[in-house]
């Protein structure tokens, strides 16, 4: 069997065909995981540097040339390597002196690090396929993001203790802007809210469990959810962008909440983070250095959290070293025009918009097919991951031991 990294549901049930050494045939896989299986032969990097083919080896020394240069690199990406290559590059960017942050700064950062220092409750997947009766997908779209979640984990699979499953032992709510599918499939638990109304939407929720009258329209149907909520034997949220990015610096709200339930029934948060291993960056860094985005190794010492976030942090960086992602195409401008002002390295597996402007680029093996080490799903859960193919290039954490080996 065969992991998926297509994202961070880890699915580890892939069957794989293989003919002359190449993908013939898989099982298991939804579409968006076939999409990654897939590009194991489409758009692959190749080595460059200042502008000219190179071998992968005059790639990685001028790598390792612009990164020794530099007084204050950045070093970014992350959430698409395994756990070997996050703990080779925290090294490294100690060696540097330089700056370390994954994508989760852009996204569920915030909410993660409430979960790994322990002040959010949460559970693992495999606790909400069996005992998970009252679920909410609150600001997240599994169907789309995470095609598999409701099959394998949380709507519609029997648990052991949920042996009727969906039809009768599982109640799941949607709350969002729009009637995503993942709406449509829990259609009598879809809540419509308007852009950045969660945290009024929380409020109504406070409001009934404190016993007053909430503050929307239909009072009788919030009533009935809070009533559903506190009958839960074990709930389950799984909160997406949508929740977060609406309410930004009010995730106090959010925890408020949680803790509040908890007072009558044990509920469980999972933050639904996208990239396959992002909870992994998080952990490792957190384990490591007590920060989980944005730290800094400058003078020799781990600090945590950069002054206005990493945008602004990159004014300072001088050289960018970026593994695994494509800020350029994914994050705000502003974070891709200053990375134009700066030499980059790229160390990726395909060719993307960030690997076009930068100085180097450095063709890696693609996790999970033709690179092993291991990875944490979305809930913590440890999973190994084991070559599938033969593949042409090293591995991040090859480049990143050989980088390191010279600066
Ligand atoms: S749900 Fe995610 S991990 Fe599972 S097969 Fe689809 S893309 Fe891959």
């Amino acid at each position: 069997m065969a992991v998926c990294t297509g994202c961070s549901l880890l699915c580890d049930d892939i069957e794989v065909t293989l003919e002359s050494g190449r993908i013939a045939r898989t099982k298991n896989l939804c579409r968006k995981g076939l999409g990654r299986f897939r590009s194991l032969y489409s758009e692959r990097a190749s080595p460059r540097a200042d502008g000219s083919e190179v071998d992968v080896g005059d790639a990685i020394s001028r790598a390792a040339e612009i990164l020794s240069g530099a007084k204050r690199p950045l070093l970014f990406g992350w959430s698409n390597s395994t756990l070997e290559a996050q703990q080779a590059g925290i090294a490294l960017a100690r060696k540097l002196g330089g700056v370390i942050d994954d994508t989760s700064s852009f996204c569920q950062g915030p909410l993660m690090e409430l979960v790994i220092r322990g002040q959010m409750p949460t559970g693992t997947l495999d606790d909400v396929r069996n005992f998970g009766d009252t679920l909410i997908y609150w600001g997240s779209d599994p169907t789309s993001s995470h095609p598999r979640h409701m099959s394998r984990f949380s709507y519609f699979p029997r648990g052991e203790k949920l042996q009727k499953g969906f039809e009768e032992d599982r109640t799941a709510f949607a709350v969002d802007v729009r009637e995503s599918p993942t709406a449509k499939i829990v259609a009598d638990g879809y809540f419509q809210i308007p852009p950045g109304g969660d945290a009024e939407f929380i409020e109504a929720i406070l409001s009934v469990l404190d016993g007053k009258m909430p503050k929307v329209q239909d009072k009788k149907r919030m009533i009935s959810f809070v009533t559903t909520l506190k009958k839960a034997k074990m709930g389950f949220i799984f909160p997406g962008l949508g929740l977060v990015y609406s309410l930004k610096d009010r995730l106090d709200l959010f925890s408020q909440l949680v803790a509040r339930l908890n007072e009558g029934v044990p509920f469980r948060v999972i933050p639904m983070v996208g990239h396959y291993n992002m909870r992994g960056f998080n952990q490792t860094l957190f384990e490591q250095t007590g920060g989980i985005n944005q730290v800094s190794f400058a003078d020799g010492e781990a600090r945590r959290g950069q002054e206005n976030g990493i945008i602004s942090a990159l004014d300072s960086c001088d050289a960018a070293l970026v593994v695994g992602s494509d800020p350029v195409s994914s994050l705000p401008a502003a974070f891709a025009r200053k990375l134009a002002k700066i030499p980059v390295v790229v160390m990726d597996p395909h060719r993307n918009l960030t690997a076009d402007l930068a100085r180097v680029v450095i063709p890696t093996a693609l996790s999970g097919l033709e690179a092993g080490g291991a990875a944490l799903r979305m809930d913590g859960v440890r999973v190994e991951l084991a070559p599938v193919v033969e593949g042409a290039s090293p591995s991040d954490a090859e480049v990143l031991a050989r980088i390191r080996e010279v600066v």
